[in-house]
């Protein structure tokens, strides 16, 4: 039979924008990263004159409306993502707001792949059309792409933009970092934590309002060293690594790993936004310099935006931690990641977490930055499953390396747990022979050197500078005070 109804071929929707106009009216919503980053971020990106709010952690609720509206095979962290928009949205109809699509829109990192996320810009319109929003905008900026060129248009992702998502991104990864290595140690429950909500929001308020950050951060400094803490608890550190969304996220996405790592009675290293914003520059750099030869002048213009970026981003970081101490930690260098990578992972790699996740593997053990790593990926991650995929053969190259490779696809928590609840159990007998192993070394005991700490403030001091010699923090003081 010979069909005669017209072709219709798929074409992409226009883009509809957010115009000059609708600023004023309009909320930028955007989510995914942890607590201390998004309210930064709506700080930061209020001062360039938009109004912004952040969504809420998303949970398994979100999975599953996800799930509802969108295509079958997706990465979780599409669905989550979309599922707690659409259902933050039935929200506001459900309180009676009117013209939600004028309203609001929602703003997020996009690129062209090279694994699924290429399609998660897509992913998220189809999802609002099902769910009835049909003409819901979806913002993009490119992670790969004109860096600090203007865009025109609503919004406007130029120097100052990239500037403010910078600024607020540091500061959010170094209060995390704040959280993480003080809370675990300290003596008055819920202190550090009290201690961090007061100046996520005063700083959020000076990015807001172009008031000097250093001040407050150095404020910060000095309150934290009122905090009391007892370095003497011996506690495994664990660091978290694998794909960005599911290391990050502090919801239901990673069973909230990193806080109930915590309550188990460990030390947690997370991964700061930072490592990847360098490594996102570390990459482009690399492919620029090797098209050199083919487009000189497209490419050397691009080298020198990377390069000016790069400054910036660095430029803020080591203002902010200077302004908090030196007691913040460095990033990792590109460079030896990638060193430590390349036996093992093609650094042209990209997609995910590149060669990324095999580096901090190797370099926690080789560089004494953890006595276990957890790597955490959604189900089917395409890039974390290369990764996975040489991860046993690095394993077996290092020794004492205590790894588990975890994926997330919103149900089998007991069973993930049980799995890392195995692994931290030698992880924790890790640091306690290398704490047993300090206090024989310099022929001391438990007891003599916790009887130093009585009524000392300077050695129950949260950011006391203790040189680097071994892994967990218990064996670097007791080491730091037996000499
Ligand atoms: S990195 Fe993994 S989870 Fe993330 S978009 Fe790519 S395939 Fe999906």
């Amino acid at each position: 039979m010979n069909n005669t109804a017209p072709i219709k071929h798929y074409k992409k929707p226009a883009e509809l924008p957010l115009t000059g106009e609708e600023i004023n009216t309009t909320t930028i919503l955007f989510g995914g990263l942890t607590l201390n980053h998004e309210h930064l971020l709506k700080g930061a990106i209020e001062s360039l004159g938009y109004h912004a709010d952040y969504l809420p952690v998303p949970d398994n609720s979100s999975l599953q409306t996800g799930k509802e509206y969108g295509n079958r095979g997706q990465c979780n962290p599409t669905y989550y993502t979309v599922g707690n928009l659409i259902r933050y949205l039935n929200g506001l109809k459900e309180r009676g707001i009117k013209d939600i699509e004028k309203k609001f829109v929602f703003l997020t990192a996009a690129a062209c792949g090279p694994c699924r996320f290429g399609m998660y810009e897509a992913e998220y319109r189809k999802s609002l059309q099902n769910a009835g929003f049909d003409n819901f905008r979806i913002l993009t900026f490119e992670q790969s792409d004109k860096f600090g060129e203007s865009s025109g248009g609503g919004l406007d992702t130029n120097k100052e933009f990239y500037a403010a998502l910078i600024k607020s991104l540091v500061l959010g990864d170094m209060l995390n970092e704040i959280g993480y290595r003080i809370r675990p140690y300290e003596e008055r429950k819920g202190e550090t934590d009290g201690v961090i909500a007061q100046y996520r929001e005063k700083l959020s308020m000076a990015l807001r309002h172009g008031l000097p950050i250093t001040v407050h951060l150095k404020e910060l400094r000095s309150r934290l060293r009122d905090i009391r803490v007892d370095f003497l608890q011996v506690k495994p550190l664990v660091q978290i690594i694998g794909e960005f969304w599911a290391q990050t996220t502090e919801g239901d996405g990673n069973y909230k790993l990193a806080r109930w790592l915590e309550s188990e009675g460990a030390e947690v290293k997370l991964e700061p936004v930072s490592t990847w914003i360098d490594y996102l520059l570390w990459s482009s750099m690399l492919e620029e310099k090797e098209r050199l030869r083919i487009r000189p002048v497209k490419s050397g213009k691009r080298l020198m935006g990377i390069f000016l970026l790069e400054r910036l981003f660095k430029f803020y970081f080591n203002t902010y931690r200077r302004a908090l101490g030196s007691w913040i930690q460095k990033l990792p260098s590109q460079g030896k990641l990638a060193g430590y990578a390349s036996p093992y992972f093609d650094v042209h790699i990209t997609g995910g977490e590149g060669h990324l996740e095999v580096g901090k593997h190797i370099m926690a053990f080789k560089d004494r930055k953890a006595h276990m790593v957890v790597s955490v990926k959604p189900f089917g991650c395409m890039p974390s499953t290369l990764s996975d995929g040489v991860q046993s053969k690095v394993t077996s190259d290092i020794p004492g390396s205590i790894f588990v490779s975890i994926e997330t696809s919103g149900d089998a928590e007991i069973n993930v747990k049980s799995r890392v609840q195995m692994k931290l159990y030698e992880a924790r007998q890790r640091a306690k022979d290398e704490f047993n192993a300090v206090l024989s070394g310099y022929g001391t005991g438990h007891e003599n050197l916790k009887s130093l700490l009585h009524g000392n403030r300077k050695l129950s001091n949260p950011l006391i500078d203790l040189p680097h010699r071994f892994t967990g923090t218990a064996a670097n003081f007791a080491a730091y005070l037996s000499r």
